[in-house]
């Protein structure tokens, strides 16, 4: 390693070491190569050696997860918490039980946490967990047990210092309590060492809504730097989750038309818009995602399901892709562009394929990566962190309102960075005023 290593040296070194990890090396080479010019100009950066130091994670914790089906037959599960950089505070980030969960997957979620969560601008460092664990059909007994397996394992490696684990895909409140419950067991001690907690013990205002919430406002300051407004806008919105539903809650309420939501297994579309009512539905039904999504189904009230099909085929303003990673790839990009898309916002993490931005940004159609776009979450459990440690609880509307300034400031802040050669774009600009922060603490705290 020396002045002369390039981006190709590390680019080169990290996929031998990293071979297999698609999701990981993408989002690395997209950050890589957003900062490397920054790397480059920067002396103290030492070259291009930070990006590797970055390339690794500060650990990976694997864990056998052993539990009791309701047929009392024993299920054996993977578990891992991947603690990435805690240089500009404690590990952070939520909790995933998914079949696909892997090292690989957990390892660049925890890459892209430690990025968004420096754009928030408040002292959380990034990590990611979760299992392989698939928790479709199971009862809440076996959900419960399953939570208490898990966290027997992972309490030694967090705390409310360390290590503040939270939601994510399949990890709701009901989880976030029993995996919380049975750490405080273990340890014998009240802390805030998980978030997202129920509002009665610890939680925060405003923590449940606050991705897809801040998604919106993230959207309203695109569309303010543009002299443009929500309102009467057509929204094209994947999945049917906690995030996707609160974007589209705002969005309505805001004046926005939401005309689509959708599982893995399908859209369900309604050309005039969903009423907020009709959201409330799909967030209070039981089942699957389809399962919720089809019970809204009403073709006199104009909509319909398209089996095995995305929403990116219709004429619309704004899509927000709101389900999982890659899900929209180059072709999907393209057809959005033929409809006429004026804008992408990612709420879920890394959910367009790095051939998909390349489509956006060639049509100079404003694109915000989910580090900045969906950070909301994350800034809101960072509030709950704090005001836990005061043993303090914030209104709704201070919560809210502090929301809405973090993605201001992280709109900011990929303006700030995000031009080159006269044109924006935010997912550089996103990468640049994060690994900034990032990479200042790590030199300035020393080699190690
Ligand atoms: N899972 C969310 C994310 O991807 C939230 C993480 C957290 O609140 O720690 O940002």
């Amino acid at each position: 390693m020396s002045d002369q290593d390039t981006l190709q040296d590390v680019l080169d070194w990290v996929c031998a070491r990293a071979e297999g990890q698609e999701e990981f090396i993408e989002a690395f080479t997209e950050v890589a190569q957003d900062v490397s010019a920054d790397v480059k100009a920067n002396a103290s950066f030492q070259s291009h050696a930070i990006l590797r130091r970055l390339s690794e994670p500060d650990r990976i914790i694997s864990f056998r997860v052993v539990w009791e089906d309701d047929e009392h037959r024993v299920q054996v599960n993977r578990g891992w918490r991947v603690q990435h950089c805690n240089a500009i505070g404690p590990y952070k980030g939520g909790i995933r039980f998914h079949p696909t969960v892997n090292e690989s997957i957990l390892k660049f979620l925890a890459f892209e946490q430690t990025f968004k969560n420096a754009l928030t601008g408040l002292p959380i460092g990034g990590g990611k967990g979760g299992s392989d664990f698939d928790p479709r059909g199971r009862s809440d007994a076996e959900i419960m047990r399953f939570c208490q397996a898990f966290m027997t394992e992972l309490h030694r490696h967090i705390g409310e210092r360390t290590d503040v684990p939270a939601g994510d895909i399949n990890v709701g409140s009901r989880e976030i309590g029993y995996l919380f419950g049975q750490y405080r067991r273990l340890e014998n001690r009240f802390a805030g060492t998980m978030t997202g907690k129920d509002i009665e013990f610890g939680g925060s205002h405003v923590r449940v809504e606050a991705t897809g919430y801040g998604l919106v406002y993230f959207v309203q300051e695109m569309l303010k730097a543009q002299d443009e407004d929500l309102d009467d806008k057509r929204i094209l919105i994947s999945g049917a989750g906690n995030v996707a539903t609160h974007a589209a809650l705002k969005s309505i309420e805001q004046g926005g038309r939401v005309l689509t939501l959708s599982s893995s297994q399908g859209v369900l579309i309604c050309e005039d818009g969903f009423t907020a009512e009709q959201i409330e539905t799909v967030m209070d039904a039981d089942g699957s995602s389809t399962e919720r999504l089809k019970s809204l189904l009403d073709e006199e009230a104009g909509m319909q399901w398209k089996e095995d099909a995305q929403p990116w085929d219709i004429d619309a303003d704004i899509a927000l892709p709101c389900a999982t990673q890659n899900e929209l790839d180059e072709t999907a990009a393209q057809t959005l562009v033929d409809h006429g898309i004026q804008l992408i916002a990612e709420g879920a993490n890394m959910p367009c394929t790095a051939e998909a931005i390349d489509v956006f940004e060639a049509n100079d159609i404003p694109h915000a990566p989910g580090k900045a776009s969906n950070a909301g979450g994350v800034a809101l459990s960072g509030l709950e962190m704090h005001q836990n440690a005061q043993f303090s609880q914030l209104s709704f509307s201070h919560l809210d309102e502090e929301l809405k300034q973090v993605m201001a400031s992280i709109h900011q802040q990929c303006l700030q960075f995000g031009q080159q050669d006269d044109k924006l774009s935010y997912r550089r600009g996103a990468n640049r005023a994060a690994f900034e922060r990032v990479a200042k603490a790590l030199v300035s705290q020393g080699l190690f």
